[in-house]
């Protein structure tokens, strides 16, 4: 469906599970023979928190493999935030169980959120895990791999109120060589009444900045050419400097993010509405490689349901700050979250939402019905009161909704110019490229002599529901065409 965006809240179908392979890591010390298998499920965190866990295997001596079956060690990243994510989660449990009848002394572990959630169930009940290791407690699994290799359980769940993996260094595992995501903070502080981050991640901590800079210095330096500083809600992001009492807040680190390279492309996510601040649009505005473009979840387009979800804004707070997005940047895209059916909504709480999504424009959104997680607030105290096909009904009214104005956006588009950054070889012909514009929307064109990890000026010629079509233009053509009228 809306896969084409790397964001937080990505639910990008075709990567999910994935085996990182692209990158083999680096044996540095320790028995060189060993490899590790890892599939990472659910957002953007758990992708990047797979790298942070190459790196801290590489220094005792794993190597990865894209082939299960030649594994020392199988690790699955798991996501909790909807029911479906648990029960793949529970399937491939049931793959991986197959390869230790074939090679006994495989260790399976469990990570993440749903090892967080699960504990110590997830032992009892599937009885060929070896390990679980929630997302704080990454830098404690060679002595949890220890544990288990000697017969014991390895468990270490306990979330921490400090632990940013700020000095690790993560291995870019299945990456494009272009682009990376560098996470610069890590929970959540925000209490949505639906959603099970502050259980499964902890307490929110921002990572200091001295190392977020250093790692997206270096990426640029490895010829990286764009970064994603991702976060539960990066703009809470806040930093104090304990020698000087300086604050850093979100708005200035992306500044300084952008000020490592002007061909540096910064992007972030994901914003929380209560906390974007004009100082960041105002940054986004000034930094020409500082991508227009938002994930500003809504969820839904009703005041009431808003404060059922402790979402903390309301329906005219919501819209004032798109009003005040797009008066800063009229060319900036902006991106969302719906739930259909949360508990209790009524048929014209439904019509806000769809009567917001056309207000606010978006580009693209992630759509679900409300899928009722336990212990949550909304669990506790609401009831999951919409019916099945109600809510479905709604989430498709949603669907169709986002698809006609996301149809209308790149009808739109067809006749402009834009700079583009070449991720890859488009997956239909290799004789074409696909890169991204600043509205992180995908361009594919013939490819000629453009070369991939560059920038690259294209002119719109068509576009399906998903991509625009261009062909590459002459940076002169480029700025003629797209130079501000004085
Ligand atoms: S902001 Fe709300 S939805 Fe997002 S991670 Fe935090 S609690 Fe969950």
């Amino acid at each position: 469906m809306y896969n084409n965006n790397p964001t937080i809240k990505d639910i990008d179908e075709s990567k999910q599970g994935d085996a990182f392979f692209k990158e083999q890591v680096a044996n540095n010390t320790g028995d060189k023979n060993k490899k590790f298998y890892i599939e990472s499920y659910g957002c953007q965190m758990n992708f990047s928190d797979s790298e942070i866990v190459a790196s801290i295997l590489a220094d005792v001596g794993y190597s990865s493999t894209r082939d299960m079956e030649e594994s020392d060690l199988i690790l699955i990243n798991t996501c909790s935030i909807r029911e479906k994510a648990e029960d793949t989660v529970r399937k491939r449990l049931r793959v991986f169980d197959k390869i230790k009848d074939k090679k006994p002394g495989t260790l399976v572990g469990v990570l993440g959120c749903m090892a967080e959630r699960l504990k110590q169930k997830l032992l009892d009940q599937e009885k060929l895990v070896d390990l679980v290791v929630g997302p704080d407690a990454y830098r404690d699994l060679p002595n949890l791999i220890a544990t288990a290799e000697d017969g014991d359980k390895g468990i270490n769940v306990f979330l921490s109120r400090e632990e940013t993996y700020s000095n690790i260094n993560p291995v870019r595992l299945g990456s494009n060589g272009v682009s990376a995501f560098v996470t610069i903070m890590r929970g959540c502080d925000n209490m949505c009444s639906f959603c099970v981050v502050p259980f499964t991640r902890g307490r929110e901590r921002s990572r200091d900045p001295f190392s977020i800079l250093a790692e997206c210095t270096d990426l640029y330096n490895r010829g990286f050419r764009e970064v994603t500083l991702l976060g539960q809600n990066v703009d809470s992001y806040k930093w104090k400097n304990p020698d000087t009492e300086e604050s850093i807040d979100f708005a200035d680190l992306l500044e300084l993010t952008a000020n490592i390279s002007p061909d540096l492309r910064v992007r972030f996510s994901t914003s929380h509405p209560k906390d974007i601040t004009d100082k960041v649009l105002m940054n986004m505005a000034k930094h020409e490689n500082i991508c227009k473009y938002i994930h500003l979840p809504v969820q839904s387009g009703n005041s009431n349901i808003l404060k059922k979800m402790n979402r903390t804004y309301d329906r005219e707070w919501y819209i004032n700050k798109i009003h005040r997005i797009y008066e800063i940047m009229p060319d900036c895209a902006i991106s969302s979250d719906m739930i259909a059916g949360f508990c209790g909504e009524t048929e014209e709480e439904h019509q806000d939402t769809l009567s917001i999504m056309e207000i606010a424009q978006y580009s693209m959104s992630y759509m679900f019905f409300y899928s009722e997680r336990p212990n949550t607030l909304a669990h506790k105290k609401y009831e999951d009161d919409i019916p099945l096909e109600v809510k479905k009904r709604r989430l498709s009214e949603i669907i169709r909704l986002q698809n006609q104005m996301s149809f209308e956006h790149n009808r739109k588009e067809v006749g402009r110019y834009h700079k583009i950054l070449i991720e890859k070889v488009s997956k239909k012909s290799d004789q074409e490229l696909a890169g991204r514009t600043s509205q992180n929307k995908m361009v594919v064109f013939p490819r000629k002599e453009a070369i991939i990890g560059t920038y690259a000026y294209v002119k719109i010629d068509d576009f399906t529901s998903a991509t625009l079509k261009g062909h590459l233009v002459d940076e002169a053509e480029y700025l003629e065409q797209t130079k501000q009228p004085n």
